[in-house]
């Protein structure tokens, strides 16, 4: 079966009408965060390489512009982070030199104490960081980063890229009740947060399934506290609504519940199984979870998601 490097256009909140290209396989990361929605990284890395080649990426993302894909942004991001591919400097390259769509890159800016790295994203036209932690300890906590990167480097390393990069740059930070989220880290944040600079401060939580369950939403009570103290270019993300029914494909709806009926699938399978993107899923996968329709259920280390017990047909 082909692999599928590019996907969408899908809905962002941040980004309008998105088209997503993957730049490594699933779930290569330099961190493990306790929040991700893709479950718990298979590979913890910095080690970079072309992990895809470019080429056949942007193969595929051609196509799709012959064929009438339209975007408001062609999105570097995907199932793992995407500087971990070496050839993520050309690739940003060759995509301007073939459409005059914006590119943003999505990145856990892990690893922008590399000047090779900064330099990599420098043509984009935004990058999307994330800052969830304002201390090594809250570091390994939330983002169980790589035993190599320091929480300061990476910091350091995002303000140096503030400096030289021309775009505008969109910080996430993605808060977790009862871990970083009172008024006190807020506090602590918007110290680190005035360095960087950054256009845009987008706040984040986990309204959908995360890779462990006690990485839990903030109220929206608590955002708008923690929000006000950052400033006013400062703004709530979250997704709490998630995609509205008329946002959402009948047909994904119907396949995804008939595939949970016959047997618990896990994201990965269900991605297969219906060759549809995994961060798509999610999207229909949170507000079915929500709405009581199927339920996530553990086992050993693995999440599956299940029709609620009257519609099963199987037990894992
Ligand atoms: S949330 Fe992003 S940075 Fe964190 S583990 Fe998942 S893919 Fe990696």
């Amino acid at each position: 079966m082909m692999k599928h490097f590019v996907y969408g256009p899908v809905p962002s909140r941040r980004l309008g009408r998105s088209l997503g290209v993957d730049l490594v396989p699933y779930k290569v990361c330099s961190y493990d965060c306790i929040y991700c929605q893709l479950g718990r990284t298979k590979e913890k890395t910095i080690e970079r390489k072309p992990y895809i080649a470019v080429e056949r990426i942007l193969e595929q993302l051609c196509q799709k512009l012959k064929e009438g894909a339209r975007a408001d942004y062609i999105t570097v991001a995907g199932s793992g982070e995407p500087t971990l591919n070496s050839q993520t400097g050309a690739l940003i390259h060759d995509i301007k030199k073939h459409t005059e769509i914006p590119v943003a890159v999505l990145t856990n800016g892990s690893l922008l104490g590399d000047s090779e790295v900064r330099e990599s994203i420098m043509e984009a036209d935004v990058v999307l960081p994330s800052l969830d932690a304002h201390d090594q300890e809250g570091f390994e906590t939330i983002n169980r980063p790589h035993p190599e990167i320091k929480f300061e480097t990476m910091v350091e390393g995002l303000i140096d890229f503030r400096k030289k990069y021309p775009g505008e740059i969109w910080l996430e930070v993605f808060i977790l009740d009862g871990i970083n989220a009172t008024e006190a880290d807020a506090i602590q944040f918007k110290h680190w947060i005035e360095r960087v600079n950054p256009q845009k401060i987008h706040i984040n939580t986990a309204v959908r399934p995360s890779a462990e369950t006690y990485a839990r939403q903030v109220s929206p009570e608590k955002m708008s506290r923690f929000c006000k103290i950052l400033g006013e270019k400062a703004e709530v993300i979250a997704p709490y609504k998630d995609l509205e029914k008329h946002e959402r494909r009948a047909d994904v709806e119907e396949d995804l519940l008939d595939l949970l009926a016959r047997r618990p699938c896990t994201l990965d399978d269900i991605s297969s199984g219906l060759s549809v993107h995994k961060n798509e899923i999610l999207k229909y996968i949170g507000a079915l979870v929500k709405n009581h329709t199927i339920e996530m259920v553990k086992k050993d280390s693995l999440v599956y998601y299940q029709r609620g017990p009257d519609k099963r047909n199987k037990k894992i």
